[in-house]
């Protein structure tokens, strides 16, 4: 599967990075592909040649906003001992602190701060599991709730976030109140950059989880979330659509990592039945009681037992989701003029 990294290069690559917009806009309207005729740009071939590639056949962009340096693989050197990537066009140098077990870098695209690495790494073979962990999601007080049928265990994760959103959300609507639109902004985006790394602890520690218990992973297969930060506008509560979406997202990939199967099940009453005996139980703020059999538990562990113990849904139940690349587009992907395919941005301790 393929990973991108993001990587801070502390290096002014203004006058780069204003030759490689010149030449994209150049491309658009010529649509050449020999770096010849972007010469007199100045830029390196090596990297004008890509922007060429990507933007000259582009019939759909008018005007380009940002453009990136884009190196190719048979640009990059790298020297896995001493941990650092090299770029000869650029003379640029830097360390990376993801894992060293990667088959190759394909490209590097730098940015006016970053530098994102994609790279491949090789899939692991996945593991036949002896049992099922339920992930709720929807729950009432953390980003998680993890049960394991099988000796009953219950995680709840990541439970700072809803302190963080209560304070947030009052910040927010003050500034929003003194009209300070761009401040609000910023705060907006440093709650979403905490709920990111929250989920980023959340996912990971899931998965550690289901290591330790030579488990799959099965989450709900919840239709209305998606990948559209815009829609965080109209939602009171911050853990919503695209924060669910994010950690889905998570999962996923780093899942693959490791070979942990990821299956999904029908959505439908898993909050409001018995994980015991299948009725309808009460439920009230955080508790279940079942009238049936008289089972009582934390509502969102009820919920997570019942996630877990679900048959997965037939659509699901092959390789679909392990095939796929995970993590399309993350909420902080630069909004440049080509969609991003894979954007992990992965913190250090992968
Ligand atoms: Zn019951």
């Amino acid at each position: 599967m393929i990973l991108t990294f993001k990587i801070k290069h502390n290096r002014d690559f203004s006058i780069e990075l204003k030759k490689a917009k010149l030449i994209a806009n150049f491309a658009i309207k010529t649509h050449t592909l020999s770096s010849k005729d972007v010469k007199q740009f100045g830029l390196k071939s090596i990297i004008a040649n890509q922007i060429l590639r990507k933007y000259s056949r582009n019939k759909k962009i008018k005007n380009v906003k940002s453009v990136k340096l884009t190196i190719p693989n048979q640009g990059i050197h790298v020297d896995k001992e001493k941990h650092e990537i090299y770029i000869p066009s650029l003379k640029l140098t830097f360390p990376y602190i993801f894992r060293n077990d990667f088959e190759k870098i394909n490209q590097i695209e730098i940015g006016d701060v970053y530098a994102y690495v994609s790279v491949t790494v090789p899939d692991k073979r996945l593991i036949e599991p002896q049992v099922w962990l339920g992930i709720d999601r929807n729950t009432t007080g953390h980003i998680a709730v993890v049960a394991e049928p099988q000796t009953g265990k219950v995680w709840k994760l990541g439970k700072r976030a809803e302190h963080i959103h209560r304070k947030y959300r009052e910040i927010r609507r003050k500034l929003q109140k003194a009209k300070k639109y761009r401040l609000l902004k910023k705060i907006k985006n440093r709650e979403s950059r905490i709920i990111r790394d929250l989920n980023h602890k959340v996912s990971r520690k899931i998965i550690e989880i289901a290591k330790e218990q030579n488990s799959g992973v099965k989450l709900e297969k919840l239709d209305g979330i998606r990948n559209n930060k815009r829609h965080t506008k109209s939602f009171n509560y911050g853990l919503n659509s695209w924060s669910f979406y994010q950690l889905q997202k998570f999962i996923e990939y780093k899942a693959k990592l490791d070979g942990i199967p990821i299956t999904y099940v029908e959505p439908r009453y898993t909050s409001k039945e018995c994980s015991r005996c299948g009725s309808i139980g009460i439920r009230e703020d955080k508790s279940f009681k079942c009238p049936n059999c008289g089972h009582v538990d934390h509502a969102d562990a009820n919920a997570s037992f019942n996630i877990a113990l679900r048959p997965p849904l037939v659509e699901d139940a092959g390789q679909l989701h392990t095939d796929r690349d995970a993590c399309k587009g993350s909420t902080d992907t630069p909004r440049g003029a080509t969609p991003r395919t894979t954007e992990t941005s992965e913190p250090p301790s992968l």
